[in-house]
């Protein structure tokens, strides 16, 4: 990210879990086989001379969204990420939310049914990644009889009509609606940030997930709330790094 003029002051790691984010150390990243024990932070500071943190992707990308993008001025904050899996940060009292070892905020493994879908993300049953994700959204598409490969396939399905495609679509909004306000009753966020590859559907997804929110939510939690789009897009990885840097170490 280095430009002409610019100084690079520290460097911010952003990767997914499990990892140690205060002692500075990998511990067995799901999707980095083999990475694990790993001190990224002295690697990083030795490599380059510079202080270095590490941080949860979906915590860097939770502080990238509030520093730089649709969270921005808020004190309280929820992120959400809808891709592959479901995952999220949160800002509290304008601070990032991390944990006891920087590995809390797991909001895509909040229950939305107890009784409900397994869970491949953590073995549980009802997540909320067990109905929002994308990979999910596809596989409910199958299991109802659609042809369709991609949560977009199934939205384009149900933007152009299709019954089956429309339910399944309804029921990801309603359990993310579901799981958005349980959320919000805890943390009281002035705004829900939702970003993440299903989030490209806008507001389809938005629209409905935005109204039942505000009709679940206990008031005044529900009154003042927004739910709206990330604004970093497919650069959050890289600004959320850089986010959680400036605010532990400049
Ligand atoms: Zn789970």
């Amino acid at each position: 990210m280095e430009r002409a003029g610019a100084e690079v002051a520290a460097v911010g790691i952003g990767c997914g879990g499990p990892l140690d984010s205060a002692g500075g150390v990998l511990i067995a990243p799901l999707h980095l086989p083999g990475w694990t024990d790993v001190p990224i932070v002295d690697l990083a500071s030795a490599e380059f001379g510079l202080s270095a943190v590490l941080d949860n992707d979906a915590t860097a990308a939770a502080a990238g969204e509030h520093r730089f993008g649709a969270g921005r001025g808020t004190w309280n904050m929820v992120y959400l990420t809808v891709s592959t899996g479901v995952g999220g940060g949160v800002i509290l009292d304008g601070r990032v939310f991390r944990g006891r070892t920087g590995n809390g905020g797991e909001l895509g493994h909040v229950t939305v049914d107890w009784r409900g879908r397994l869970c491949k993300g953590c073995g549980r049953r009802g997540c909320l990644e067990a109905y929002a994700s994308g990979t999910s959204i596809a596989e409910r598409a199958r299991e109802a009889g659609l042809a369709t490969e991609t949560a977009s396939d199934v939205a384009a399905a149900a933007r152009s009509g299709d019954v089956v495609a429309k339910r399944v679509w309804d029921e990801t909004c309603e359990a993310l609606a579901c799981g958005i306000a349980s959320l919000a009753n805890v943390f009281e966020p002035e705004r829900v940030v939702i970003g993440g590859g299903v989030s490209r559907e806008g507001e389809q997804l938005l629209g409905p997930v935005r109204e039942q929110v505000r009709a679940q939510a206990i008031e005044p939690v529900a009154r003042s709330l927004d739910v709206l789009a990330a604004e970093l897009g497919d650069k959050v990885g890289v600004v959320g790094a850089a986010a959680v840097a400036f605010e532990r170490l400049l």
